[in-house]
């Protein structure tokens, strides 16, 4: 097996920490590792691995063990997530899409305020939704892309809701939606406009049946890189959910967002792993001991040991700071600890490309043929810098403002 990205001993990791990243790196190698290639070639959705997944546990990752799930919390999840992300890219992100359902209605929200009897009832419609995953294998995805400004989170989502007798009436088209045409949920975030008005904070998170009559996928997906997710257009014309499909109360996707800003991490871990995956390609390369190629070392060339030597070095800064702002997670954070995530965030978007890119350029033309994972890697770390809402442009933005205006400062 190879060496645990993070190291149990190492990074102090808790007892479930440790079983979960074991577990995860066990799955991995077994079960995504040798599929990773077909989902890639032929953009098609992962689905033997969901239903491994849902047999070995996977799916309920974060849902607590009282209620019959792993108990993950968002350090456990990111950790164990980064290992599944280092042997397929593609089904780490959409697992994310899926286990952000649960993390983010499960320990996220009981750090928040409501009151007593809004919180009984969102721990009795959670447990419909953790029902059907844990025994149904549900799936759910987590479309909130709409193409315009409120995936970054600056204006209303321009999908809607309204309500109606029983229920919701949803409305409008998210973009890029992983999943779509496999999830039996699409977990959508709208825009409650029943009073006529679009805010932000009246942002809803509803669990729309992907059966649902006006639910309607279109268009085509053929990216650059992580081609397993499916990400394709979904369209809501008239669709009614029944209440209990909300998956948070109503005003709480927006206090989650403003007070528990790391929730936005979670899309991370998957490019975490693909850093570390980089990194071992080289390694096994140059040592000779890649499957699928001859067994010739090149480790002994001064310009391979100074690359191994500078990608060491990225990988361990990238870890570093990474597994930092993970274990700050919390609500309220201080605003150092925002920055901070942001820089993470930052960090290991664009490092996991640096890194791939290095590896192909170190191990040389053969290692970019499409019969090795290196190929797959590279294209697939492309897109992490790309992921609304924390780009790493934005993040940059974002950085640049924040430590040189304090909240609410102005040049007038
Ligand atoms: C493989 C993959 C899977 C995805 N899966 C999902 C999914 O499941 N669900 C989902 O909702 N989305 C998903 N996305 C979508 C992703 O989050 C983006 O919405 C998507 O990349 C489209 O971005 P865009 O080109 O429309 O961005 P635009 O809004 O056009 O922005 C272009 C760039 O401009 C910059 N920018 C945008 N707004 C601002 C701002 N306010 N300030 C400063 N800079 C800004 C950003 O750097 C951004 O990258 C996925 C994307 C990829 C690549």
């Amino acid at each position: 097996m190879d060496a645990p990205i993070f190291d149990p001993r190492a990074f102090r990791l808790s007892p479930l920490e440790a079983d979960l990243t074991t577990r995860a790196r066990e799955f991995g190698a077994r079960v995504l590792a040798p599929r990773a290639a077909r989902w890639d070639r032929e953009a098609t959705f992962p689905m033997d691995n969901y239903r491994d997944m849902h047999r070995e546990g996977w799916l309920g990752v974060c849902i607590p063990t009282a209620d019959g799930g792993l108990g993950a919390d968002f350090r456990a999840y990111c950790l164990t997530a980064a290992e599944l992300g280092r042997y397929c890219g593609a089904t780490a992100l959409t697992w994310n899409m899926h286990v952000c359902s649960t993390l983010w209605t499960g320990v996220l929200t009981d750090d928040l305020e409501m009151p007593a009897d809004v919180r009984a009832q969102h721990h009795a419609r959670r447990l419909v939704h953790y029902k059907r995953i844990l025994e149904d294998g549900a799936i759910y995805s987590q479309p909130f892309s709409e193409g315009g400004a409120a995936a970054a989170g600056t204006i209303a989502f321009g999908t809607t809701a309204t309500k109606v007798e029983g229920g919701w009436t949803i409305n409008g088209k998210k973009i890029f939606a992983s999943l779509a045409g496999h999830a039996d949920f699409y977990g959508v975030l709208c825009t409650d406009v029943t009073d006529g008005t679009s805010s932000r904070r009246n942002t809803l998170y509803m669990a729309v049946p992907a059966t649902a009559p006006g639910v309607t996928v279109e268009g085509e997906w053929d990216p650059l890189g992580m081609r397993g997710t499916v990400s394709r257009n979904l369209l809501f014309k008239d669709v009614f959910v029944p209440d209990d499909a909300a998956l948070m109360p109503g005003g709480l996707y927006f206090q989650a967002a403003s007070r528990w800003p790391h929730m936005f991490m979670t899309l991370t871990p998957t490019y975490m792993g693909l850093a570390q995956a980089a990194y071992d390609f080289t390694v096994r390369y140059l040592r000779g001991e890649q499957p699928g190629t001859p067994p010739v070392k090149r480790r002994m060339y001064p310009t391979k040991q100074i690359a191994v030597a500078e990608m060491r070095v990225m990988l361990e800064q990238t870890k570093a700071l990474w597994f930092q702002a993970i274990s700050e997670a919390c609500a309220d954070p201080g605003r150092d600890s925002m920055l901070r995530a942001l820089a993470a965030q930052h960090t290991v978007m664009e490092n996991a490309n640096s890194l791939a890119a290095k590896a192909v350029r170190t191990c040389g033309g053969q290692s970019m043929l499409k019969s090795l994972p290196l190929e797959r890697i590279y294209r697939d770390s492309r897109c992490g810098s790309l992921m609304l809402p924390w780009t790493a442009e934005i993040c940059i933005d974002r950085l640049g403002r924040e430590t040189l205006y304090e909240r609410g400062e102005t040049d007038e």
